[in-house]
Order: structure tokens, then C-alpha cells, then sequence
């Protein structure tokens, strides 16, 4: 069993994304990735904690702007509009969950598509649905693709599972293994008999967020298993939406939880940040 080691993946990457920020940057100039934050749910505070630290580490610039729970959403909705006329600010994206009285999906979709670096505007999951190469992509699933690339796994002509059906994860997902020629299912809550189908699955992608819902048992002998789910339990465990240590014993290649999935995360919104600010450098003739 080969262990999908997103951390090493993502290594090689930060690497590559360095050189380029010395090379075609200057402090001043280099990338720059600003954050919305509202309220303080701790676990978004420590994704947006990880993500400030990793484009520092790059050499990127970056700007928090926290607001408290209660903002209106008059306030975020101008803070996006400033930064979008921002000459400055090559990427912006809003840390979800957002409070329950503000509107997530119109606000993320606020972000101006060239800015859109975290992939979930209309306009890039348009472009993603139609197979355009310009949009950018929702981070997670555009990181599985990566890490599984990395790996030389092959998904043309494969049975491909996926669990959840999120906007964020699962959906994107499914489109991009199809894009890769593999054939497709997508689960969910509705799904009668998730066993069974993934038992079928040479590619499991699990997106679900309850933990250990996908029994070792299931796992089809030589399959690539993708977990996603990542659930903090009281005493701070982390875990994922499959049983690890069973599915181990079945899978070709298994990525750890913590350790696969989130740093390809990360690693993929960098990678499109640096994409936007390499744009507004050289902006091709049509965004001029
Ligand atoms: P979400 O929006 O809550 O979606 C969960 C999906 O799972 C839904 O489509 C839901 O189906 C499905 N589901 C829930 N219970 C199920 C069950 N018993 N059987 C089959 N399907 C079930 O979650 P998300 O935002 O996609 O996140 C999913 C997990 O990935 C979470 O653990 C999250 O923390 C993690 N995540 C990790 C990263 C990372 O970078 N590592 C990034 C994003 C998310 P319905 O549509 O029918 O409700």
C-alpha cells in the first residue's frame, strides 16, 4: 500500500512556486492574497491561520479582514467591491462558513473572476462545467487531481466513487474525474446502498464529513482511496470519512488524515494565486 502523501506533494510545489516569486517578483510586487474572515468559529481561524502562514513561507503578501459575527452584509459586500478594484490584490476569497444571517453564495460570488482564487465564483464553476482551461478551479478537488497526478494514477477508462456532493468538494469532483475520462457516481444521503457502490469503486473520493462511514471492508482490493472528510472529535483526533487502518489493508493507495488531502488544499489555492498575479504582470490582449 502506497501512502498519498499530500505534505510531500506539496513540498515539491512550494518549491517551484518560490522560485518563480524570485524570479519574476519583487517584495513589493509579489503575489498578494487577501481574506475575508468574519467571526471566530475556530476551526475557519485555523484555516485561514494556515493559509496566511504558507504565503508568507512563499514570499506572497497577504491581508486578513476580520470582521466580527454580526457584521452586516452591506459591510463584507463593500470590503469585496474595494478589493476587486484593487489593483493590488491579485486574490481574494472568503473563508466559509459564513454566519447564518449572510449569504454565502452570493457573497463568495461577489469576488471579481479574475481574482477568484479559491474557484467558487459562477464564472469559474461555469468554466469548469464546460472544460475551459482559464477559469480557476475549486482548490480541493483541483488538489486531488494533483496529488493523484503525482502519484502516475491513472483514471481514464476507472470506476470512480464519490461520496458528497457539496459545490466545494464532491461536485467539482465528479467533473473533473469525467474530464479525466473515469467513470463517474456521486453519492449522498440519498443514495440507497453506499455500500455497494463503493465497493465498486476503483477511484473513491470520500467528501462527506462523518467519520469512518466508508467500512475498510468495502474497499475494493487495489483501490486508490481519496479521503477528504476531516472531523476534529472532543479530544482534538482528527479524522477521516474512511476506516483507515482496514482500508489499508485493501487499497493500492490510501492518503492519511490529517496529511493528504488539506495541504493539497492550500498548496492548489497558492498555486492560483500566483496564476493571478502572473496575469496581472503579462494580462493577455482579451483582459487588457
Ligand atoms: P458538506 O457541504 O457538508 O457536504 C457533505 C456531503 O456528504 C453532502 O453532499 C451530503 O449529502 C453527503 N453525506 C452526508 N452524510 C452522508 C451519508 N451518511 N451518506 C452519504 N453521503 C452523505 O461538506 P463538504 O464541505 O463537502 O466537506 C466534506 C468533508 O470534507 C468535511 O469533513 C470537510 O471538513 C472536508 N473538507 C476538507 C477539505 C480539505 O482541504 N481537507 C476541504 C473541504 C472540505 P447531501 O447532499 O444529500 O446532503
Amino acid at each position: 500500500m502506497i501512502l498519498l502523501d499530500g505534505k510531500a506533494v506539496s513540498l515539491g510545489i512550494q518549491e517551484t512556486i518560490k522560485t518563480e516569486v524570485r524570479m519574476r517578483f519583487t517584495p513589493e510586487t509579489a503575489p498578494k492574497l487577501c481574506v475575508i474572515l468574519v467571526g471566530e468559529n475556530p476551526a475557519s481561524a485555523s484555516y485561514v491561520k494556515t493559509k496566511c502562514a504558507m504565503a508568507q513561507r512563499l514570499g506572497f503578501r497577504h491581508e486578513l479582514h476580520h470582521f466580527p459575527a454580526d457584521v452586516s452584509s452591506d459591510q463584507i459586500e463593500a470590503r469585496i467591491d474595494a478589493l476587486n478594484a484593487d489593483p493590488d490584490c491579485d486574490a481574494l476569497f472568503v473563508q466559509l462558513p459564513l454566519p447564518k444571517h449572510l449569504d454565502s453564495v452570493a457573497l463568495a460570488n461577489r469576488v471579481r473572476s479574475e481574482k477568484d482564487a479559491d474557484g467558487l465564483t459562477r464564472a469559474s464553476m461555469g468554466a469548469l462545467l464546460l472544460g475551459e482551461s482559464h477559469g480557476f478551479q475549486p482548490c480541493t478537488p483541483r488538489g486531488i487531481i494533483r496529488l493523484l497526478d503525482a502519484y502516475g494514477i491513472e483514471l481514464s477508462g476507472k470506476e470512480a466513487v464519490v461520496v458528497g456532493r457539496s459545490n466545494i468538494v464532491g461536485k467539482p469532483m465528479g467533473v473533473l474525474l469525467q474530464q479525466r475520462h473515469a467513470t463517474v457516481t456521486t453519492c449522498h444521503t440519498k443514495t440507497l446502498d453506499l455500500a455497494n457502490h463503493v465497493k465498486r469503486a476503483d477511484i473513491l473520493v470520500a467528501a462527506v464529513g462523518v467519520p469512518h462511514l466508508i467500512k475498510g471492508e468495502w474497499i475494493k482490493p487495489g483501490a486508490v482511496i481519496v479521503d477528504a472528510g476531516f472531523t476534529k472529535t472532543a479530544d482534538g483526533t482528527i479524522l477521516g470519512d474512511v476506516e483507515f487502518e482496514a482500508a489499508s489493508l485493501r487499497a493500492s493507495h490510501i492518503t492519511p488524515v490529517p496529511g493528504g488531502v488539506g495541504p493539497m488544499t492550500v498548496i492548489t489555492l497558492m498555486a492560483q494565486t500566483l496564476h493571478a498575479a502572473l496575469r496581472r504582470k503579462t494580462p493577455s490582449k482579451s483582459e487588457n
